[in-house]
């Protein structure tokens, strides 16, 4: 099998990329915490909340990031799906969230769809529209899709809908989802 990527990979936010989920925080996360990224040298890790709780990434998901902000898929689009209940608390972690010192995880995705209100709502195919309007040459069947799918199975409507190829990660990316994802474009 030759080495073939989808030209557009997206993933969803809570629950996949970092935890724990945005409807459970009582306030903004706000205050960066620093920390080691990896063998990257230090960076902010964390976005504490007033309220106490911290969001991270998920330690393959940040390796995974990691991979992505080292230009080793330079031809793929990367984008988030996330019908999440606290849209703006999502923004305050990808703008907050660093994956190598003054990378920040925002930066990684241009192309972007989240919440459930002006479009979007539960139901990820919404989502996809909106990611669409922003990146037209997006072909849906060349994408593949990351979801926890621990609230309703996204992966399995997306790819009934859309033809979207997915694959669940319900305990938060592993490496080893990334690598399933990806070797379903193998030709
Ligand atoms: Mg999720």
């Amino acid at each position: 099998m030759s080495a073939s990527l989808p030209s557009t990979i997206i993933f969803d936010l809570d629950d996949c990329l970092w935890s724990p989920e945005m409807y459970t925080l009582r306030s903004i996360p706000s205050k960066p915490v620093k920390g080691p990224l990896g063998a990257h040298g230090e960076g902010v890790i964390g976005m504490k909340c007033s309220s106490g709780e911290t969001v991270k990434l998920f330690p393959a998901a940040l390796k995974i990031l990691q991979r992505i902000a080292s230009n080793e898929f330079e031809n793929v689009t990367f984008g988030v799906a996330s019908s999440s209940e606290e849209p703006s608390y999502s923004r305050a972690c990808l703008q907050g969230l660093e994956i190598l010192p003054g990378v920040k995880m925002d930066s990684l995705f241009p192309i972007q769809a989240i919440g459930r209100t002006g479009g979007l709502t539960s139901r990820k195919t919404t989502h996809f529209s909106s990611l669409k309007k922003q990146h037209p040459s997006m072909v849906f069947t060349d994408t593949l899709f990351f979801d926890d799918c621990n609230w309703g199975d996204h992966v399995g409507d997306l790819n009934n809908a859309l033809g979207v190829k997915g694959v669940r990660t319900p305990n938060g990316l592993t490496e080893e989802e990334f690598e399933t994802g990806l070797s379903m474009f193998n030709k």
